[in-house]
């Protein structure tokens, strides 16, 4: 690979290590640690068990917050002292379930290498990744000068499954939990050659819509032309969320979106444009705000999408029915700084006062899927990890926001105030949480050498030191 001349140091301390690397690996894979089906509980254990002895062969500290659900394995090295920082490091030993087991390759807890890529589920998301974060860990720990700052380290059992145990450990361990800085190691970016630092996540706020126009469903032969059909009702309603130009129109949606500033824009990743859009997905990329081009309109912007809709017969031939009721599915993914309650409300608003005279409106059930998390581009572990990027790739490095929601970031920068950063060598080839899941020793070796630098450069060791 590419690379910064002060990056030789680390590369022979993956190096010596590779072999180890790769053996300990497969171990990690082989443990079937599907946190949401109960018949791999001992499982799911074992990992944690083997995680903690791992990390105490490794000069750290380490707990098993147990609670209802799965243990958090948490483990800490505080041997740099109190003159330098703390950084805490997230990462899951969970997995997604496997099925369909009909598509895999290979079974999915034997793994298999092909040359440069291992196959197994988990391989990347995120037992690859909290892969290299450990194996990073217990090398520098055992290098002549230690780490070079504290380290805290949560690995979650339940990532994939609503991190329960770890929403509760939060709220009665915050002082074991707190630290300076902290790095999610659970993400990706789109090019390898061009890393992007991730600065964040949307967050989510979703709801149903439910219109009532009468007891039963009607004849609309009957009825037509006297009652307000709740399906007109309906599609009248979600037609006045969005205008032409894309923008939603809920009263007081856009308030509180912070802009991102221009020298993060002119940075952002645009390796996909329309074209290359549509020949992936077979859409056309005409759905967000005109005003934003496509890579900002899916991440930096917020959304607003009628995820389901119903109501009356919509079978084989005609029934002529005038529907009792009709149903929508909405959800906003949001952006700094909305808050998904008051979202949530602004849309109920205004759906009642669009609401026409004949049907009712309730809202049945919502869903909170976080808030929205970004980083602060000029914090000090922001920089850090895009200067350990750039000098493994030997290009600047640029930005890039996540379109999805990941719940736990925002619990855990809450409960910890501290600067996150979220990163990772995950890609989309890799296949999370699908059949045939893979991981490349390369990115782990890429990993590796951008988690051990980043401690570097946040514990003040420079280049001419290194
Ligand atoms: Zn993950």
């Amino acid at each position: 690979m590419p690379q910064h001349s002060n990056l030789s140091h680390l590369t022979r301390l993956y190096e010596t290590a590779s072999d180890q690397i790769l053996e300990d690996y497969l171990t990690f894979l082989r443990f079937q640690s599907i946190s949401s089906e109960s018949e791999f509980s001992p499982q799911v254990n074992d990992c944690a068990l083997w995680l903690k002895q791992y990390l105490e062969e490794s000069q750290f500290q380490v707990e098993l917050w147990e609670g209802e659900g799965f243990p958090v394995v948490f483990a800490r090295n505080m041997e740099a002292g109190p003159e330098k920082p703390t950084i805490l490091l997230y990462g899951h030993y969970d997995v997604q379930p496997v099925d369909p087991l009909e598509l895999w390759e290979t079974p999915p807890f034997d793994p298999v290498r092909k040359g440069d890529l291992v196959y197994a589920r988990g391989a990347q998301d995120n037992k690859g990744q909290a892969m290299y974060v450990i194996a990073a860990l217990r090398a520098m720990a055992a290098s002549p000068g230690g780490l070079p700052v504290n380290v805290k380290l949560c690995l979650d059992g339940e990532e994939e499954s609503g991190s329960l145990n770890l929403k509760e450990q939060l709220k009665i361990k915050s002082s074991d939990i707190s630290a300076d800085y902290m790095a999610i190691v659970d993400l990706g970016l789109f090019d390898e050659n061009n890393p992007t630092v991730s600065l964040g996540v949307r967050g989510l706020s979703a709801v149903t819509v439910e219109i009532t126009g009468s007891d039963t469903d009607l004849h609309s032969g009957v009825h037509g032309g006297i009652v307000y059909n709740p399906n007109h009702a309906l599609v009248e309603i979600m037609a006045g969320l969005r205008d032409k130009s894309g923008r939603i129109t809920v009263p007081g949606f856009y308030d509180d979106v912070v802009e991102l500033p221009d020298e993060i824009r002119s940075k952002l990743w645009s390796g996909i444009d329309a074209e290359i859009y549509e020949q992936a997905f077979g859409a056309k990329a005409t759905g967000g705000e005109k005003a934003y081009p496509m890579t900002e309109s899916a991440s930096t912007r917020p959304t607003l999408e009628i995820n389901g809709i119903g109501g009356g017969y919509a079978g084989d031939g005609f029934k002529t029915v005038i529907p009792a009721k009709s149903v929508a599915k909405i959800s906003c993914r949001l952006v700094p700084n909305q808050d998904p309650d008051k979202i949530r409300q602004l849309l109920i608003d205004y759906i009642r006062e669009l609401t026409p005279d004949g049907v009712t409106v309730d809202f049945p059930g919502t869903n909170d899927g976080g808030k929205p998390v970004r980083s602060d581009y000029q914090s000090k572990i922001v920089k850090a990890v895009a200067q350990a990027y750039s000098e493994i790739s030997g290009v600047e490095t640029g930005y890039h926001l996540e379109g999805a929601s990941v719940p736990i970031i925002a619990e855990l920068v809450d409960a910890m105030g501290a600067e996150p950063v979220m990163m990772g060598w995950g890609m989309i080839g890799d296949n999370m949480h699908a059949p045939n899941e893979s991981f490349s020793l390369q990115r782990m070796k890429k990993g590796f050498i951008t988690i051990a630098r980043m401690l570097e450069i946040m514990g003040g060791v420079n280049d001419s030191e290194a």
